[in-house]
């Protein structure tokens, strides 16, 4: 299956012509140009027809007249733009159609359509044959009264290769997934507006759907996700595409052809989930809450607190709570001050919270804050060991406390020594390493 990516962004495009924001000023330097979210499936079978589809296909070569069958998720302009079809009356020679889509979008167009187009309405829970496609109907999560409600499109091709077409939409429902479950995709196609409304995506909801998708069995490890209909609520193209690639996701782009069902060799290319990842930084820096984005399109994530509990300290309760609250409902909490043996037996993806307190566990327990360091340099040297054979996607997060001023005690002195050393030896261990200055992450390796 051959999908032909027509437009890839949002109704206004990215940048939307009249902003200045910085994230449309990135786009434009960068020449990442978005326009309405649309696709051409094997030349034969087109998602979408707004105001920037005709042309986008003229331009990529492949024009509309092989299409047979045209596939609208709902009445929205971005998606559905009806003098399309009196333009297409002009043409000669076009060959029949088959025009799929909502009551809102066959009531549309109907004033433009002649003979050559057959309607069929799509209904949630259908399963059409059309074009050569075996397409399955799902329900979205988008739209209110003035459209009515919109859909999305399940397709599988005569090869049986098959594709998940999931704009726009908010966070799915339970029809939806319960339709998208055991599905095993070859590529997932799927929102990501960013503006914060809930009928569509952001990048909170975007990595929790994929991570419940891949529990429901309908994203799998040869799954290519892919987030379309972007727009300038979005970081600019080089972020977003950096946050992406650690969900093993990717935002391809205007005119890009994805061969679904083989492995892809362009640059925006979904890669491999993270590996062994450091994140450095300082008090309030937004490390935690960027360790927990990296992880959070994982089916399942353990979060090792290392902190030691605090009795009677309620400042400290709440500081815990809030985190807490902050991760999805998926991820078991652990508290331990013993990560290397957590390191060498996981089997889920780990987020461990965090190494400085990891040390003044083990200080603590050596009774090392002054005079001789004991067990620390061994339980160090296990530590890193772990960190070198651990085999599951771990995000370890360390405070940076070197950059200040030097500490006036000698305890002091001794945690800002061991801690600046021993995050230098996991760094070299690490797959990447990423430090997180005013919530923003800035890779150093
Ligand atoms: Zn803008
Ligand atoms: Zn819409
Ligand atoms: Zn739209």
């Amino acid at each position: 299956m051959r999908v032909r990516l027509l437009g890839t962004g949002t109704a206004d495009g990215w940048p939307n012509p009249w902003c200045s924001c910085a994230s449309c000023r990135a786009a434009a330097a960068a020449g990442v140009v978005r326009t309405s979210t649309s696709a051409l499936v094997d030349d034969r079978l087109l998602l979408e027809l707004g105001p920037d589809a005709p042309r986008a296909a003229v331009r990529a070569g492949a024009g509309l007249t092989g299409v047979e069958a045209v596939l609208v998720t709902h009445a929205h302009p971005d998606h559905l733009h009806a003098p399309a079809w009196m333009w297409r009356g002009w043409a000669s020679g076009a060959r029949p159609v088959t025009l799929v889509g909502p009551p809102a979008v066959l009531a549309a167009v109907a004033p433009h359509l002649d003979d050559t187009v057959t309607t069929v309405e799509a209904v949630p829970g259908a399963r059409l044959a059309v074009a050569g496609f075996d397409v399955r109907v799902l329900p979205a999560s988008h739209a209110g009264a003035e459209v009515g409600p919109a859909v999305l499109y399940d397709l599988t091709c005569a090869q049986g290769r098959s594709l998940l077409w999931a704009t726009d939409t908010g966070v799915l429902s339970h029809a939806a997934l319960a339709l998208a479950s055991g599905r095993a995709y070859d590529a997932v196609l799927l929102d990501l507006t960013s503006a914060h409304l809930p009928d569509h995506h952001d990048l909170r909801t975007w990595p929790e759907q994929v991570a419940e998708l891949r529990r429901r069995g309908a994203v799998v490890d040869t799954t290519a996700v892919h987030a379309v209909h972007l727009g300038h609520d979005n970081p600019p193209p080089a972020e977003l595409d950096a946050l992406l690639r650690g969900w093993g996701a990717s935002a391809p782009r205007d005119g890009e052809v994805l061969e679904v069902g083989r492995p892809s060799a362009t640059a925006t290319a979904p890669g491999p989930r993270a590996g062994r990842v450091l994140v450095l930084g300082g008090a309030r820096s937004g490390k935690s809450a960027y360790a927990e984005q990296r992880l959070a399109a994982e089916p399942a994530v353990t979060y090792v607190a290392t902190a030691p509990a605090r009795q009677g300290d309620a400042e400290w309760a709440q500081r815990v709570q809030a985190h807490v609250s902050r991760r999805p409902r998926a991820w078991s909490t652990l508290e331990t001050g013993d990560v290397a043996q957590v390191l060498r037996t996981a089997a889920t993806p780990l987020l461990v919270d965090d190494l400085g307190l990891w040390l003044v566990r083990v200080v603590d327990a050596a009774g090392a804050w002054e005079g001789p360091l004991g067990d620390v340099e061994a339980a160090c040297d296990e530590l890193v060991a772990a960190w070198q054979a651990c085999r599951v996607p771990v995000v370890l997060v360390a405070p940076e406390v070197g950059s200040g001023v030097v500490p006036g005690t000698a305890s002091g002195r001794r945690f800002r020594d061991l801690l600046g050393a021993l995050t230098a030896r996991l760094a070299a261990a690490s797959d990447e390493v990423v430090q997180v200055v005013a919530g923003l992450p800035r890779p150093l390796r």
